[in-house]
């Protein structure tokens, strides 16, 4: 494992969701679409990194612009629940010490991931929930929006397919679009962040993986950062985020052993998704049971972005 004296080569990958992605249901305007926004996240957190910046500002910066993308379920753009409201998650974790911060049920807060970091840093918790969680945002003076801010015309037509017809969310959406983020920064420290609307007709207040440490959400300098897309209940109950970080530090697998390993496990209970990680080591990772995953890394080398199973990473 890297020291902090080290000079490690920083990492950044992001993710857009996973889920029935295929060329032939995304018109070639969305697919351009799609891949510029998730190559704007991926520069937001490369500009952190690589003026040797630390990786828990990287991953906010990445997710922030995600956020703000009206395509992606995550901030502007979420999903609506089955009463019509958008109520939004999130979780942000650093891998040098475990400090994790994490919302759920808000629907105020502009950008949800800094008012994750906020529960980090600035509380004496870790997971905060509902109108108080609203209430914690305004008074960390954290950018302040109606709850129609995030609505918008899709969304809303997917919530009327899916309560007019008995399909499924996946089968409206035919894709997870909770954002993501992982890196490794040059001091060899990694962080990792997401942040969702959930599910479409979400229910009863219904909390899925995103902003729960250890499922959808952790890192470890030990061992990795990671961060999740797919039907949550099945990430909850997998653990997958901590579930991989533990194959690594405890059991020696690489990183893509780890992840491919663990969501063999979800698919195996009956769960869709897929998960980015990064390693200290430098390990750059995608692994998703899904025909594709809305994913990007960068380094000092470069940055490449991909959507479908095919496309040129895996
Ligand atoms: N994992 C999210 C949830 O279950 C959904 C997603 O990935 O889009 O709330």
């Amino acid at each position: 494992m890297a020291t902090a004296a080290q000079a490690t080569d920083w990492k950044l990958v992001v993710h857009g969701g996973a889920g029935v992605i295929e060329r032939s249901r995304i018109s070639p305007e969305k697919d351009r679409e799609i891949r510029a926004a998730l190559d704007r996240a991926l520069q937001a957190g490369s500009k952190v990194l690589d003026s040797g910046g630390e990786a828990i500002d990287a991953v906010e910066a990445a997710v922030q612009v995600l956020e703000d993308d009206p395509s992606f379920n995550a901030g502007k753009g979420a999903v609506f629940t089955y009463e019509g409201k958008n109520e939004l998650d999130a979780s942000i974790m650093d891998g040098r010490d475990r400090a994790a911060g994490a919302v759920a049920v808000i629907t105020q807060t502009k950008h949800p991931i800094s008012l994750a970091r906020a529960v980090m840093e600035n509380s004496p918790h870790v997971f905060l929930s509902g109108e108080d969680a609203d209430l914690f945002s305004r008074e960390q003076k954290l950018e302040q929006v109606p709850p129609t801010y995030f609505a918008t015309g899709f969304r809303r037509r997917q919530l009327e397919e899916f309560k007019s017809d008995t399909v499924s969310a996946l089968d409206v959406e035919y894709k997870y679009g909770t954002v993501g983020a992982v890196a490794l920064d040059s001091h060899g420290h990694v962080a990792a962040a997401t942040s969702t609307g959930g599910m479409t007709g979400k229910r009863w207040g219904r909390i899925g993986d995103s902003p729960i440490i250890g499922a959808g959400t952790y890192a470890d300098d030990r061992a990795c950062a990671v961060s999740a897309t797919g039907h949550g209940e099945y990430f909850i109950r997998v653990g997958v985020a901590h579930e991989i970080c533990a194959r690594i530090r405890i059991g020696g697998a690489s990183g893509q052993d780890a992840a491919d390993s663990v969501m063999a496990e979800v698919k195996a209970l009956g769960g869709e998704g897929g998960v980015i990680a990064v390693t200290p080591a430098g390990e750059m990772v995608y692994s998703f049971n899904t025909p594709g995953m809305y994913r990007g890394r960068a380094s000092n080398t470069g940055r490449s972005v991909a959507l479908y199973s095919a496309d040129d990473e895996r």
